[in-house]
């Protein structure tokens, strides 16, 4: 950025470079601008100046995690205890972490790197100690807490993973077990599995759905009717094709549709039929209906399913 110019009393002369056109991007505006005055976009000299609150009461919510990083120390990443400021650039650490610092570093301020030439340079900083006790309270407490939640966190993760992969070995085993009842011949054997369920009560080739919008999706409209009766073999693809003339989207590969089960999402492919799904995914007595959701995933361009 070129310095600016001396600023004069008078009204501002044009500026040295009128004659070449100077344009800068404005990270504001998203143009690229012409700058009339060097080093200012047209959104720094266009806009309204800030009002000041003169309001003695007035108050100002700051959310607690965004002043979070202030609270803590850069060398522990713990909140600062004991606070030390560097005279020389204000930062501020635990006692314990600076001093230990600059006895076994160089002698700067690990966060600026500005030179530190003693312990002389720390100040305690109280008020700083207090504040951090007046929104947090005891922090031993309350790190002993954070590490709980953290593991616990750490736990779930950890379920939410084994769950999907299950679900995916099953729907995975599911298609091959299809794939094998569909060409007995190769495999001798194979017969198709007998149908679940008493026998001789014939079981009904319907089943009922519910083919419900993602909660997050909002390119397509909701079904007027999601309460859906079908045939048990109906496949994804042919519930896309379904979807695609109701909603009146194309292409109907786009839509992608899902089964939930313990609150985890997994993506259907496309040849698999509510059977399987029903059976493999959502056969759970709490849960009766199956429920599906479809979304518009137009980035995926892999159509295979
Ligand atoms: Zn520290
Ligand atoms: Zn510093």
């Amino acid at each position: 950025m070129s310095k600016r110019p001396p600023t004069h009393p008078n009204p501002p002369a044009p500026p040295a470079n009128a004659g070449e056109e100077l344009v800068v991007f404005n990270p504001v505006s998203k143009w690229q601008e012409y700058v009339e005055v060097p080093g200012l976009t047209l959104f720094d000299i266009h806009r309204e100046p800030r009002r000041e609150n003169e309001d003695p009461d007035a108050r100002v919510r700051i959310q607690l995690k965004v002043l979070g990083p202030e609270f803590h120390c850069p060398v522990c990443l713990g909140y600062i205890r004991n606070t030390r400021i560097v005279k020389e650039c204000l930062h501020r650490f635990c006692y314990d972490c600076i001093e230990k610092c600059l006895r076994v570093g160089k002698k700067q301020c690990p966060q600026c790197r500005i030179h530190i030439p003693s312990r002389r340079s720390f100040r305690p900083d109280t008020n700083f100690d207090e504040l951090i006790k007046s929104i947090y309270g005891d922090i031993e407490e309350l790190e002993k807490l954070e590490e709980l939640e953290i593991e616990k966190l750490n736990k779930k993760n950890m379920n939410n993973a084994y769950a999907e992969s299950r679900k995916r070995g099953m729907l995975h085993q599911a298609e091959q077990r299809k794939r094998k009842a569909a060409i007995p011949g190769l495999l001798g054997e194979t017969v198709t599995p007998p149908a679940r369920g008493n026998a001789g009560l014939k079981e009904s080739p319907l089943i009922e759905i519910i083919l419900r919008r993602h909660p997050q999706e909002t390119a397509v409209d909701r079904l007027r009717k999601e309460y859906i009766r079908t045939s048990k073999e109906m496949t994804m693809e042919t519930l896309k094709i379904f979807l695609g003339r109701k909603l009146g989207y194309s292409p109907y590969q786009h839509f992608q549709i899902l089964a939930i089960a313990d609150e985890d999402a997994v993506v259907l492919p496309n040849d698999i039929t509510l059977a399987v799904v029903h059976r493999e995914i959502c056969d759970n007595p709490m849960n009766r209906e199956m429920i599906l959701y479809y979304r518009i995933l137009p980035e995926i361009f892999d159509y295979t399913g």
